[in-house]
């Protein structure tokens, strides 16, 4: 299958090509050329399968025509070495669990399956080391270098804005060790990003040493976050549902909504979707007057959706040839404040019991006040309330007990490179590594 550049300047590469690449050299992110629809059979049937079953099938659309089918297989099952569980919240209401891997948030998803095909591709070309640079607004970091730890012949650089992640996230990518190193950097997650983003760019940088990223913007992370949109359905089915299922999606750099249009451009059968956004809402006024204006972000609860300028924008508009109406047809947006976050764990956990995180809990509130008479709808809960403990036990009132997973992090010492916001600086510390 051949990936091309949103921008459609730079030449169309192979998988293998833009998974090393991450971003095309015209600035836009790769699409692959065309997007399979599933038989309907296989939704007839999906409820009798198992998630890697589900995903093995979903993964061979969109990877098959490149990878072999038992070692594309085999990546699968070791990248799902858990489960995503909808779990009900309220009447009509589930939360689709995606915080039961190594690092409690969803991006295990994507950051296992993209170690691991990157893995496969230096092996089977036998290149030089590769770089890959990643940066975060919390859960990035871990879950790339978590999904990394220890892969030869990768080493790892997570930048993250400094003092602007939770105690717990930042243990989880600067104790490592190993391959991977954090860098701590005088700004904010939109200074990372750019950061990245210019490094790719030089051509200094790419001569001295092999680039590439594990941002969502990377195919190799985003597609396989379509997995769990299907199994999501799978599982509703299994309840024996039926009817219009919505799907809420609480976003920042839209790397995992993307991934359930792809699934719906599959076939899978959502209604419709809802963006929810913090008060980082670039996307919620582009849905409300078609202009999409990038802002610096703000510091919020839910700070993996501090983002300003969401990469993901770019695949959004390409995927619905640009019109605004094809997107507002599909895609309702919301967007909440630190006030209405804190009201809104607060109220779900003392009404059904359930503890939700920061983030989940913009998706369970945009669900509960979009949802029409006779929809069900699901959000995605994309992290353990326990990675953001201070701020949610300040909320509830009462301790939240940390997981064994997360607790093993908090033992280790942390390790970073200070550094400033400015690319000569950066740059000079990659020449010099
Ligand atoms: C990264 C992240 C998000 C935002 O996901 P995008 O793919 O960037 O839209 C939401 N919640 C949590 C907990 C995250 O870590």
């Amino acid at each position: 299958m051949k990936y091309y550049s949103t921008n459609h300047v730079a030449p169309d590469v192979t998988l293998q090509e833009a998974v090393v690449k991450g971003l095309a050299p015209d600035k836009g992110l790769y699409m692959p050329e065309r997007i399979k629809t599933l038989p309907a059979s296989f939704f007839e049937h999906i409820e009798e399968m198992t998630f890697q079953q589900i995903a093995c099938t979903v993964a061979d659309a969109f990877f098959g025509e490149d990878i072999e089918a038992d070692t594309l297989q085999q990546i699968v099952c070791d990248t799902l070495s858990f489960e995503t569980p909808l779990v009900p919240v309220s009447e009509n209401i589930y939360s689709l669990e995606l915080f039961h891997g190594p690092t409690s948030a969803f991006k295990d998803v994507g950051a296992r399956f993209m170690a691991r095909l990157l893995g496969y591709f230096i092996r089977k070309q036998g290149t030089r080391d590769v770089n890959v640079l990643v940066a975060t607004s919390g859960d990035t970091g871990s879950a790339v270098a978590n999904g990394f730890l220890g892969v030869e012949g990768i080493h790892v650089y997570v930048l993250y804005p400094k003092g602007l992640v939770s105690e717990i996230q930042e243990k989880q990518f600067t104790t490592l060790g190993q391959n991977i190193t954090a860098v701590e950097v005088e700004g904010t997650f939109d200074d990372c990003q750019r950061l990245v983003k210019s490094a790719f760019l030089d051509e200094q940088l790419n001569a001295h040493m092999k680039l590439t990223s594990a941002n969502s913007i990377n195919v190799a992370r985003f597609l396989p976050q379509a997995f769990y949109y299907f199994n999501a359905y799978a599982q509703w089915k299994r309840m024996k549902h039926q009817g219009s299922l919505v799907c809420c999606v609480p976003s920042g750099n839209f790397g995992n909504i993307t991934a359930g249009f792809f699934a719906h451009r599959m076939g899978l059968p959502i209604k419709r979707f809802i963006a929810a956004n913090n008060r980082n809402d670039i996307f919620y006024k582009y849905l409300q007057t078609g202009k999409y204006e990038p802002r610096a972000s703000v510091a919020t609860l839910a700070n993996a959706m501090d983002v300003g300028d969401p990469s993901n924008f770019a695949r959004v508009l390409d995927l619905y040839g640009h019109s605004h109406e094809a997107i507002c047809k599909l895609i309702s947006g919301a967007t909440y404040t630190d006030d209405e976050i804190r009201a809104t764990l607060r109220q779900v956990y003392e009404t059904y019991g359930y503890l939700l995180d920061p983030h989940g809990t913009c998706g369970y509130r945009a669900l509960s006040e979009g949802l029409k008479p006779g929809e069900e709808g699901f959000f995605l809960e994309t992290a353990h309330p326990a990675k953001f403990k201070g701020n949610v036990e300040a909320i509830i009132g009462s301790e939240v007990a940390i997981p064994a997973t997360l607790q093993a992090f908090m033992t280790g010492k942390k390790q970073s490179v200070p550094m400033t916001s400015k690319f000569e600086d950066f740059k000079a510390f990659l020449l010099e590594n």
